[in-house]
């Protein structure tokens, strides 16, 4: 007898019309036409069933505001910094709280249910890290928020940098971030990165920074946060990313720059909404993509994954929760349209990003929580083409959201009556 049995499911994997049956709040048996009943069944048939979205890359105390104080005119990343600083200390914990749960919401309809949020740390009143601990706490139950303390202003370039982002740290703010690339000068932002991976060590925390968000092709602190990881012993436990700069970096360099992550073990966050929307502002034309280099630090073996970033907040004003909406666009500006490539970009939103965040008892296997998805899509491919309805999202085992399928009807003479997107365009090369 289980809890919830999930039957003729479709596996990212590729495995077709397998029972998943769920028992105590974990996965406990994964079997074709799996001999047992259950308290409640769900027909998935035709259907793909994934371990839950991750986004390992994301700000969660400046989402949802968009338009507050104003809107950003030129759409820059410099105009969307200089903006969060005017709304910042109009920033209140309760309106924190509100916006944040409010796009819990959204990310749960999503089956967006991990996620890793920096938290601007540059106001030394902290109402952002309050606020965003306070929405750990609340959510927890359905989403698995880690929080990154973020000088957004700059570590050593802002005034109280240094100590707000150690007071946030104190507060159980549990990863350190930083951002080299905006700090005075490059001397500062080398300095950063070693000071900050330092603090990390001597409190046994990972690290995430934000790093060469630029078009600088000399921007190079992705080279100095591998070499601090290895000194310090972080390997595993250091993120970097954007890494757009390696976008536009000499190829010899990058032949050596590589190895050196790969020895540090750096996890890789390209954010392919915001990096495509914002990198190559000041090119005229060719116009660079500004997409690090994803099918190269793949195939060397280090762990890629897609962070959202943004939802309507002063740097990107579109965006909807949807880890499959920023797949899409990776597949687009990394041309990794093969059906092996699909596979990898499908991996960046859930199995790497889980590995990104360190998350335990992540995945599709017997004994892995019963975290589950299903979408209205036969397969990986299929999912990424369409970012079907998630008709299903379990946690811990229960059904926490749904979505009906969609369904249009069509009045056409001699034509179908309606059409199911997931099941009636499927390509003969798909699951059947
Ligand atoms: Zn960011």
């Amino acid at each position: 007898m289980f809890d919830l049995i999930i039957r003729n499911a479709n596996l990212p994997d590729g495995r077709l019309g397998v029972d998943v049956g769920v028992k105590g709040g974990k996965i406990a048996a994964i079997e074709m036409a799996l001999a047992a009943t259950a308290g409640e069944e769900i027909d998935a048939t035709g259907r793909l069933l994934s371990p839950p979205f991750c986004d390992p890359h994301f700000h969660m105390d400046a989402t949802l505001s968009l338009g507050l104080p104003r809107m950003n005119v030129s759409g820059t990343l410099l105009e969307g910094i200089a903006l969060w600083g005017e709304l910042r200390p109009m920033l209140t914990k309760e309106a924190l709280v509100a916006r944040a749960l409010r796009y819990c919401d959204l990310a749960v309809s999503q089956g967006l249910l991990a996620i890793r949020s920096h938290v601007d740390t540059s106001d030394p009143r902290l109402v952002t890290a309050e606020a965003l601990l306070e929405v750990k706490e609340k959510v927890a139950p359905y989403i698995d928020l880690q929080l990154v303390a973020f000088p957004q202003d700059g570590y050593f370039r802002a005034a109280d940098g240094e100590a707000s982002l150690n007071r946030a740290l104190d507060m159980g703010i549990g990863i350190v971030g930083g951002i080299p690339h905006f700090e005075r000068t490059m001397e500062d932002g080398t300095r950063s990165v070693e000071v900050l991976c330092r603090i990390a060590a001597d409190r046994g925390l990972p690290v995430d920074m934000h790093c060469d968000e630029t078009d600088d092709p000399m921007s190079r602190h992705i080279e100095t946060l591998a070499a601090q990881t290895v000194r310090f012993g972080l390997q595993g436990r250091v993120a970097g990313s954007h890494l757009t700069s390696m976008h536009s970096m000499d190829n010899y360099y990058v032949s050596k720059l590589i190895p050196l992550m790969a020895e540090a073990e750096i996890n890789v966050i390209p954010n392919p909404l915001i990096n495509i929307m914002l990198q190559g502002r000041h090119d005229t034309y060719p116009k660079r993509r500004g997409m690090t280099r994803v099918r190269e630090l793949m195939a060397a073996g280090l762990n890629v994954s897609f962070g959202h970033d943004c939802v309507m907040d002063p740097w990107y004003s579109m965006g909807s929760g949807d880890m499959l909406e920023v797949a899409h666009m990776a597949i687009h500006v990394t041309q990794m349209g093969g059906i092996e490539d699909k596979r990898k970009i499908f991996d960046a939103i859930t199995v790497n990003a889980a590995k990104t965040m360190g998350l335990e008892g992540y995945g599709l296997d017997v004994g892995c929580k019963a975290d589950l998805v299903l979408m209205q899509a036969a397969d990986v491919s299929e999912a990424l083409r369409l970012k079907p309805n998630r008709l299903c999202v379990v946690k811990d085992g229960k059904v926490i959201a749904r979505t009906a399928p969609r369904i249009s009807e069509l009045l056409l003479d001699g034509r179908p009556a309606s059409i199911d997107i997931g099941l009636d365009y499927i390509p003969q090369t798909s699951a059947p």
